[in-house]
């Protein structure tokens, strides 16, 4: 009779809930714990494009019963002139990448996960040593990396609020910007300020999602990382400079205690992800900017990296498992990394000085050009037309050759 091995997942985020699917999957047994009982999710959308959704369609990710409206289009607009800068259509994404692009509500997709993860009650409420798995005060990484956490706010944080789009769909200066359009991300970008409004719907498009990303004001944010409150005049003051066209009465639509702010982080990126039999997935091995939604999706892809490489692993049998492990390092630290630096240099991110050389000492594969947009076509091939799967069973294959 063989044992399964077995792994503790630290974490029932987006990251630990798909690691525990893909080692289950892998023939893992796993035991999750998570210190909090999700009473409460944040109160926002997410954008999951083809990298990811490949992996949550693998695992039959209902993405119907989550109300997943699909992301087939991006316009930006210059938020002082209200004029369009960049629109693109991809409605033929799936056709290209074989997988559709969705946006989902925070709380749908993670209740998807939480389904196909079989969680048992058990594992939530139980809190590892380590103040939290990537805030600055992270014992956890600092054990994990051996070094002192390097973790640190950005200087930028994000508005959030949700809106109901019947609402929205009322207003006659609303609507014709929603009405009809095809359902994706519509953002207004001030240069001089450094602020970008993203909306996108989620839930069946009943629901409007706005995340303003803006330099950080003095005491804003401080009193919870994730729950603070900010008010409408807080919002108000902050476009400013934004031009009449732009739907300044989204920011009116939202209850009164509706709009949180919550702050950014970053870190270096990490040499390695692995340390002895530990493995680090998800923001606590590349927290980053959303400037490309693409934090849990890359999250996602390491997943689906992991379900491959721990499948042929045997309860007890380190030598193959340190050797699947520096597998994982070397398929996910160039991918990871890449993403978290041209996410975090933002949307001028080229022009940023260093930035090339800092993603070069990890990535050598084709770069997007300076001035390539968010979920512009470059972006969008460089970021999302990659199959974690087929990647991980080519190095394997490889390793075994
Ligand atoms: C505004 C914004 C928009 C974004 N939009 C997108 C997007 O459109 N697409 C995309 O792909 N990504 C997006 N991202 C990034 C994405 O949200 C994150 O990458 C993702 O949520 C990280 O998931 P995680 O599981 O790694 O971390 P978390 O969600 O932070 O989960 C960590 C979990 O660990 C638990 N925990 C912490 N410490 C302990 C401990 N000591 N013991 C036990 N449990 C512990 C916490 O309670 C939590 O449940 C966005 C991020 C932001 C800020």
């Amino acid at each position: 009779m063989t044992t399964k091995p077995t792994a503790a997942v630290v974490g029932a985020g987006i990251a630990g809930l798909a690691s525990s699917i893909a080692l289950r999957r892998a023939g893992w047994s796993v035991v999750v714990l998570e210190k909090s009982q999700f009473r409460s999710e944040v109160g926002a959308a997410i954008s999951i494009p083809p990298n990811a959704t490949r992996v949550l369609s693998r695992w039959r990710f209902d993405f119907d019963k989550c109300g997943a409206v699909p992301n087939v289009a991006s316009r930006f607009y210059h938020a002082a002139t209200g004029e369009t800068v960049m629109y693109e259509e991809y409605e033929d994404i799936e056709e290209t990448m074989g997988f559709q692009s969705w946006s989902l509500h925070r709380v749908d997709l993670h209740r998807g996960l939480k389904g196909i993860a079989t969680l048992e009650d058990g594992g939530l409420g139980e809190k590892v040593d380590g103040a939290d798995v990537w805030s600055g005060q992270s014992r956890l990484i600092e054990d994990f990396t051996g070094k002192p956490s390097e973790v640190r706010p950005m200087g930028r944080s994000i508005y959030r609020w949700l809106v109901s789009m019947d609402d929205v769909l009322a207003d006659p200066d609303l609507r014709p910007i929603y009405d009809g359009k095809l359902p994706g991300f519509k953002s207004w970008r001030d240069p001089v300020k450094e602020i970008l409004w993203v909306s996108y719907t989620c839930r069946g498009g009943k629901v409007l999602n706005n995340a303003v990303v803006h330099p950080t004001q003095a005491g804003e944010g401080d009193d919870d990382l994730w729950h603070s409150h900010a008010s409408r005049d807080q919002v108000f003051a902050m476009l400013e400079n934004f031009h009449p066209a732009v739907p300044m009465r989204i920011v009116n639509l939202a209850s009164e205690d509706g709009i949180k702010v919550h702050h950014l982080f970053k870190r270096p990126a990490l040499t390695s992800f692995v340390n002895g039999r530990a493995v680090v997935i998800g923001d606590a091995a590349h927290v980053m900017m959303p400037t490309h939604a693409a934090g849990a999706a890359i999250a996602i892809e390491s997943t689906a990296a992991l379900e491959v490489l721990m499948a042929g692993v045997e309860a007890g049998d380190h030598t193959t498992l340190a050797k699947q492990l520096a597998l994982f390092d070397k398929l996910r630290i160039p991918r990871c990394n890449f993403t978290m630096l041209a996410s975090n240099a933002g949307p001028a991110w080229l022009a940023v000085p260093g930035v090339e050389q800092e993603i070069r000492r990890f990535y050598h594969g084709p770069l997007p050009p300076a001035g390539a947009m968010p979920w512009g076509h470059q972006f969008r091939e460089a970021l999302f037309n990659h199959d974690a799967y087929k990647a991980a069973e080519e190095a394997l294959a490889e390793s075994v050759a």
